[in-house]
This record gives C-alpha cells, sequence and structure tokens, in this order.
C-alpha cells in the first residue's frame, strides 16, 4: 500500500495539518510520498521522498496546473491511495483528481481501517462507512481526527515540472477577511455555549461565567447557526482554531469539528447532562450536571 500525501502552503510556509496526513497514513501501514507545491527553503519534515514543484511558477493554488502536478507524481509513484486535507484546497482539488483517474473518492475522513473509511453524516451527528472498490482511492482527511505525531527529518527531493503551463486561472493572493467580533485565539479562558443550552435566552447565563472567569464567550456551530450567538466565537473547523489555558464546555457534545478547533486547550472542562458525551473523552474534568444549574451556581460562587 503506497500513500500519496499532498501537503499544503499558506504564504510560503507548511501548514502543520499536513503531518495529519503522515498520520493518516500511518494509520493504514502505507509507504509515504509527499507533493507539495511550495519551496526549497520551507520544505516538509519528513524522511522520505517529496515531490516538489515550485510555487513562485505554479501559484500557491492554481486548480489546472495543481491537478496536472499531483497527477504527474501519481504517474511517477502508482499509489494506491491520494490524501488531501478536508481544506477548501482538498474540497477543490482532490474530486479534480478523482475524476481524471476515475477514483473513487471519499471525502471528510475520521476514521479508517484498511480500504475502510470512516465518515461523518447527519450533521456530525453519526458516522458511516465506506469501502474502497476502485483501484486508487482519493481521501480528503478532516482536520484533527488523526493527531499529528512530531515531524523530523530530511526528505529526499524530486523536482515536478509540467511542460505546459498556460492555464485560464492566475493565482493572485490572499485576501484577509474583514476582522471583526471576537478574536478567541488569544483568549486565555474561553466558556462555550453548545445546543445544551436550549435557547438564545440562556446564552447570558454562559457568557456570565465567562466574564466572571475574565474569560471570552465561546459557541459550538448550531449555537452559532440558530443565531444565539455571532460566528466569530464559534470554535471549531469551520470556526476559530483556539489554545486557552482553561476551556470549558456547556452543553457541547464533543463532535470532532469541534474537538479539533478546542484540543490543544491547556485544561478542559466539561459540563454534560450526559456522562458518555464524547466531550469527556477530551476533558480533564467532567462535571455530569445540567448546564443551566450547575453554571449559575459556579459563576456565583465566584463572584
Ligand atoms: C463540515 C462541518 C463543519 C462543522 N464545523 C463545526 C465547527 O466549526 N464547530 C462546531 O462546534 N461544530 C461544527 N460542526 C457541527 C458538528 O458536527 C456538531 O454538530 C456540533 O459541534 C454539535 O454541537 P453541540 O455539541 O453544541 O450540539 P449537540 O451535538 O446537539 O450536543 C448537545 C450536548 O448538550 C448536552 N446537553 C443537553 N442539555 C444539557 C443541559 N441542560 N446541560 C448540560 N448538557 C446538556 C447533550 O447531552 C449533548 O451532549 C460542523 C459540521 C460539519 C458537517
Amino acid at each position: 500500500m503506497k500513500a500519496l500525501l499532498v501537503c499544503e502552503y499558506r504564504e510560503g510556509t507548511l501548514l502543520d495539518a499536513s503531518y495529519e496526513l503522515v498520520a493518516f497514513a500511518d494509520r493504514i501501514g502505507a509507504d509515504k510520498v509527499l507533493a507539495v507545491v511550495g519551496s526549497e527553503g520551507a520544505l516538509p519534515r519528513f524522511t522520505g521522498p517529496v515531490y516538489l514543484a515550485d510555487a513562485e511558477k505554479y501559484g500557491e493554488y492554481n486548480p489546472d496546473l495543481h491537478k496536472k502536478l499531483v497527477l504527474a507524481a501519481v504517474e511517477k509513484e502508482n499509489p494506491d491511495c491520494i490524501v488531501f486535507l478536508h481544506s477548501s484546497y482538498g474540497w477543490d482539488l482532490a474530486p479534480r483528481v478523482a475524476a481524471a483517474l476515475k477514483a473513487a473518492q471519499v471525502s471528510e475522513v475520521v476514521a479508517v481501517d484498511g480500504r475502510n473509511y470512516e465518515v461523518t453524516c447527519c450533521n456530525g451527528k453519526m458516522r458511516r462507512t465506506i469501502t474502497s472498490t476502485t483501484a486508487r482511492t482519493v481521501v480528503t482527511v478532516q482536520a484533527g481526527a488523526f493527531t499529528a505525531l512530531p515531524a523530523e527529518g530530511t526528505p529526499q527531493v524530486t523536482r515536478l515540472d509540467l511542460v505546459d503551463i498556460a492555464s485560464p486561472v492566475e493565482f493572485l493572493g490572499y485576501e484577509a477577511a474583514e476582522a471583526k467580533g471576537v478574536d478567541l485565539a488569544k483568549a486565555e479562558v474561553i466558556v462555550s455555549a453548545g445546543r445544551g443550552v436550549g435557547k438564545k435566552e440562556n446564552v447570558p447565563v454562559i457568557a456570565a461565567l465567562a466574564r466572571a472567569l475574565g474569560g471570552e464567550l465561546g459557541a459550538s456551530r448550531p449555537v452559532v447557526d440558530a443565531g444565539w450567538v455571532e460566528h466569530s466565537h464559534q470554535v471549531g473547523t469551520t470556526g476559530q482554531t483556539v489554545s486557552p489555558k482553561l476551556y470549558v464546555a456547556c452543553g457541547i457534545s464533543g463532535a470532532i469539528q469541534h474537538v479539533a478547533g478546542m484540543k490543544k486547550s491547556d485544561f478542559v472542562v466539561a459540563i454534560n447532562k450526559d456522562r458518555d458525551a464524547p466531550i469527556g473523552e477530551v476533558a480533564d474534568v467532567l462535571i455530569v450536571a445540567d448546564a443551566l444549574q450547575f453554571v449559575p451556581a459556579l459563576t456565583a460562587k465566584l463572584q
């Protein structure tokens, strides 16, 4: 089994999440080959073969050219599995590569056993297993699902180049989103409200605990989708990634997309009515209680 791992750069820097692809390949016991459109000065820390195309020439993203570069690496290496991060880069590129190879594509993989891929469904509430029956499989891997080990080593680099670099698309650069709302990345304490708080009118109960602890209010996605809290407070793969000293999860089940955004917190306290909620797996302390009773009592004590 061989896996071609397509790593990602952002403004000249290799994304750390690229090492999660290595962890994925380790899980299936695959030989690993990396493909990057980056630079000699920012190579992955990896012992093994790396195909390097120059980002100056091909753009940090260009759907046509990056597809051709990945296909060129596939041609040379004949991998069983081509793996991307489940990011905007992977969402866009993986299906193009899969279509060109007539390979099955499995998106948002959170666990794997050989050719059986577990993916989330029903808005993250359930998982289903997909078995690939094509010779090659293109996979996107959910952020946070495979824990990256400390990376080290020096790669053996092979240059990748295309003869025809004509493309109707030109990579211009990135545009920063307008900064608004709260910057949770800097907060030392975050107290987050989940769907378990029940309704918008209960959110101030959670916000009061955040204030009493000198922290910020966070939220899970359903709370944001319901319009109870602004999106700038959302923690998770489609919200902010945070690493506070203390993270308090109130009425949050611990879905993988939420955990990916807060698992680097130093200390996690979860308050949940369900003692078997998955948040218990990442929490240092799980308080089995009704958050709407426990949180105001704790806030009063702190005050
Ligand atoms: C592509 C994609 C991206 C996503 N991105 C994100 C993201 O960035 N962030 C994110 O959070 N989610 C994200 N999600 C959604 C994610 O899959 C989950 O659906 C979501 O995290 C669940 O939110 P929750 O834990 O608040 O709600 P639920 O999963 O409904 O959990 C509610 C919890 O509250 C508990 N509870 C109920 N009542 C009480 C009470 N009175 N006191 C204490 N506990 C109580 C329940 O036992 C339960 O564990 C994404 C999903 C997809 C498909």
